[in-house]
């Protein structure tokens, strides 16, 4: 119920009415007991300044930020924590005695479900990436600080690759793979993961790389969530690789960032139930 005393989280973003976030964490509070309302703003990109200035002025505890506001938000802040500096991008903004402070909790979102669903010892892991974008960023920098043996890159555009490359060798051995040695890169890989676009709806029949370059011994894990299961999960779980989709890291970044604004444990099963459920009713 939302009473005077209701606490407001929310997210800027635009668009946001896709958004499984507001149903997601508007479940977790209620489900926990705790006073906290979670509501989507539109926030076109010209109105940003203005939007962070409400922050302060109507005493929001926290915000979620989202496509396209990520990194423009940075100099926004008063303070940005030393992770989301590396990633170059903000997605939650925590509100502490009238001081905002950025945090990226993309990257540990994945990190967490990849363990929790995959069992994998990361310092065992050697990597491949496909894709260089946002999301590689976050994904890429939060494994090197996890302590992955090596992580290669492999991106449609080679600067984008370079860039994360050259950022990312400075904490892993790390190494650009050109599209002709994607096979190999993979052949001796122990994780292959997947960051772009490709097999999102509705072009579900695409797949990053060819489904010859998959082996059993990979665990295969895709950021994509929708569709649930996409074709390249498919054709790794038909050879009996371990197989790991976009779900959980979207259920751990917000339970993530529920816990930096609540300073209690999210309660993580109740907000997956919840995607789930939203998701099948729109695939
Ligand atoms: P982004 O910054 O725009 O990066 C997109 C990446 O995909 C780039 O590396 C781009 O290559 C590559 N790409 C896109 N279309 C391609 C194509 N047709 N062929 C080859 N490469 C292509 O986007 P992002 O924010 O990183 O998001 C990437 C994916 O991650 C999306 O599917 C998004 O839904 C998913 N995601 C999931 C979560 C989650 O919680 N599970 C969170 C964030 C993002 P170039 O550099 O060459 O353009």
């Amino acid at each position: 119920m939302i009473t005077s005393k209701t606490q407001l989280v929310g997210l800027f973003g635009h668009p946001v009415s896709h958004s499984q976030s507001p149903m997601m964490h508007n479940a977790a509070f209620a489900q926990m007991g705790l006073g906290f309302a979670y509501v989507a703003f539109d926030v076109d990109p010209a109105d940003l300044e203005d939007a962070v200035r409400g922050i302060r002025a109507l005493g929001l505890k926290g915000i979620n930020v989202t496509i396209p506001h990520k990194v423009a938000i940075m100099p926004m802040l008063d303070e940005i924590d030393p992770l989301a500096k590396r990633i170059g991008a903000v997605n939650t903004v925590v509100i502490n005695d009238g001081r905002l402070i950025g945090y990226n909790t993309d990257g540990m979102g994945y990190v967490r479900s990849l363990v929790e669903e995959t069992g994998i010892v990361l310092d065992q892991q050697i990597v491949t990436m496909v894709g260089a974008g946002g999301a590689a960023r976050a994904v890429a920098f939060t494994l090197a600080e996890k302590g992955v043996k090596e992580i290669r890159i492999m991106n449609r555009s080679r600067e984008r690759a370079q860039i994360l490359a050259e950022h990312v060798g400075t904490i892993v051995p790390t190494k650009i793979v050109e599209q002709g040695d994607g096979m190999d890169a993979i052949a001796d890989s122990s994780l292959l993961i997947n960051t772009t676009s490709i097999g999102m709806l509705p072009n579900v029949q695409e797949m990053p790389v060819p489904p010859e370059w998959l082996h059993n011994k990979l665990t295969v894990s895709d950021l994509i969530y929708n569709p649930l299961e996409t074709r390249l999960l498919g054709e790794a779980r038909a050879i009996g690789a371990t197989v790991h989709s976009g779900v959980g890291m979207f259920v751990n970044q917000g339970a993530l960032a529920f816990e930096l604004w609540t300073g209690q444990e999210a309660p993580t099963e109740i907000m997956r139930e919840i995607v789930l459920q939203q998701l099948k009713k729109t695939t």
